[in-house]
């Protein structure tokens, strides 16, 4: 059996494990490589899934990094099963057409872009929304627990990974040579105690246990989750008769927001005249989405849903798809709570409300997930006194919140506690989905913990697995990790230099006005040049 990682090594986008074995072809998950300009451009590599020679796909859940370049392989002739449990695939029916209408309004920008500069051959969109709209139609729900076989001598079976709704780890179990291999692929592993999906569950035992390890060099400090501090953020805003913002991603954490909110009102902390909107079109699909599948919810979950009051709740939380009904809150005053995205706050509706109330004393924004290096939200937690929202700038008075405790993925003792009951036949761990460091530190605890050596491998990779030894490793180092030609790059800047310093003595006899034109763009020059070095 042979397997190649086409994405998620060394680092956490782009999911993607090729697998030959049994005379067939297929994917653990085909996720969207997200990030700088060199990772995403492995998104264009179509070559090497050879789409039309898929044989099936495995999701292990609907996030993009793990499903959002299905349509891609469609477009590129896949046209066979993609299986998945029943809440992934209706979660990807929102957001593989919301990843496709991304892809269209990137094109659309370049495109103009390319026109104004007057370049040809703009890059093409990397999929559409027709892409999208075939690839799930491949979709192929399961159930979890339920072996199938896509294949004969394949046998897949999906176990709750506690991540988002409807997320799987995978096992298999391979059957060659007289042979049986049995494989774990843990897809994201979950935080036990989660708002709303189950606790990650640890499936029976494997030769093989392909691993995650984004939190593989930390635990999530302030673990517990703080329903206590929303009902400070809560009580703050409406003493001031202002709004509450939420920004939060539109899968998973809109729903756990709504259900902390959900507590607040059963313990009598959530005034009645306080209106509680859900401001997001993919949210409002997506909590539908939750609503239908409440099976695979936890136990304290189901039991909140079947609660007297959750009927009386549920009837509190307005829903505003359009972009009217949207900008009507703005224009309604006093006290509300508004849940809307971009979970970051650099795009969506969320921009909208912070411009109406950043600026608003007793207003409160209450931060519930990880904010990314550059984005507002990030500024905004590192207590920035002034935010540009719609290239204005603007006065931050509102209080702001950060509440911990939310996380989606095990931390890395979590991880640990996982692997450990997996430990007892001395599989082969490799470790995948984390940024190097990371790896590092969860491989040495591994050692350490469990005396055994975990692999981690780079961007295409190929292993050829026998038995439970890895028989031979294939490196593609020059695809993995093209050289960055830095003498090449310092030796033009250093011509370029040479050039204008030679030009110098010229500008000075120019009038004025036009030096300070080149003294401002030089000293724009000077500026990147120390944001350079503060990032060496
Ligand atoms: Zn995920
Ligand atoms: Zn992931």
């Amino acid at each position: 059996m042979k397997i190649q990682f086409l994405g998620a090594a060394r680092t956490v986008t782009g999911s993607c494990y090729l697998i030959e074995a049994c005379g067939a072809r297929f994917c653990v998950d085909c996720g969207m490589h997200q990030g700088n300009k060199a990772i995403e451009a492995r998104n264009r590599d179509e070559k090497n899934y050879d789409a039309g020679n898929l044989d099936f796909v495995l999701i292990t859940h609907a996030h993009i990094d793990h499903s959002g370049l299905l349509p891609l392989l469609v477009k590129q002739g896949f046209s066979k099963p993609a299986y998945c449990t029943r809440p992934t695939a209706e979660l990807l029916d929102i957001m593989l057409q919301d990843s496709a209408h991304i892809q269209e309004m990137e094109a659309q920008w370049q495109l103009k872009k390319y026109d104004r500069r007057g370049l040809k051959n703009p890059p093409q969109a990397l999929y559409g929304m027709a892409d999208a709209q075939k690839a799930i139609t491949y979709l192929s729900p399961v159930e979890y627990h339920k072996s199938f076989e896509p294949v004969p001598g394949i046998r897949v079976t999906y176990y709750d990974a506690g991540h988002i709704l409807g997320s799987g780890t995978l096992r298999l179990e391979v059957d060659e040579d007289g042979k049986t291999t049995s494989i774990i692929f843990s897809g994201d592993i979950g935080r036990p105690h989660a708002l709303i999906v189950r606790d990650p569950e640890t499936p029976p035992l494997a030769d093989y246990i392909f691993m995650e390890s984004t939190y593989g060099d930390r635990n999530h400090k302030n673990e517990s989750l703080s329903v206590e501090e929303l009902a400070e953020a809560v009580a703050y805003s409406y003493g001031k008769g202002e709004k509450v913002i939420i920004p939060a991603f539109a899968v998973e954490r809109t729903q756990e927001v709504l259900f902390c909110l959900f507590k607040l009102h059963e313990a009598g902390k959530l005034p009645a005249e306080m209106p509680i909107y859900v401001d997001s079109p993919m949210a409002i699909r997506a909590t539908e989405v939750f609503g239908r599948n409440t099976d695979v919810f936890d136990d304290e979950a189901k039991a909140l849903l079947t609660n007297k009051d959750a009927h009386h709740f549920m009837g509190r939380v307005r829903y505003t798809p359009s972009a009217a009904e949207s900008m009507q809150i703005n224009s309604t005053s006093g006290p509300a709570i508004i849940i809307s995205a971009s979970g970051m706050c650099n795009a969506g509706r969320i921009r909208h409300h912070l411009k109406h109330n950043i600026w608003r004393p007793g207003a409160s924004i209450v931060f519930v997930g990880y904010q990314a290096m550059g984005t507002p939200g990030r500024k905004l937690v590192e207590k920035a006194k002034k935010i540009t929202l719609f290239g204005e700038d603007m006065d931050v008075a509102a209080r702001i919140f950060t509440i911990n405790g939310f996380s989606g993925h095990a931390g890395q003792s979590q991880l640990l506690d996982w692997l450990a009951p997996l430990m007892e036949n001395r599989p082969q761990v490799v470790l995948v989905h984390g940024e190097s460091t990371a790896q590092e530190t969860l491989a040495g605890l591994i050692k350490e913990r469990f005396n055994a050596t975990p692999l981690i491998p780079d961007y295409m990779e190929e292993m050829t697995l026998e038995g439970k030894n890895v028989a031979q490793t294939v490196l593609h180092e020059q695809k993995a990790r093209p050289r960055v030609n830095w003498p090449f790059l310092t030796g033009e800047v250093e011509r370029k230099w040479g050039m204008f310093k030679d030009k110098l003595a010229e500008v000075e006899s120019l009038p004025w006005e036009s030096q300070t034109e080149l003294q401002e763009a030089l000293a724009k020059m000077d500026y990147a040049m120390t944001r350079l070095l503060s990032r060496m």
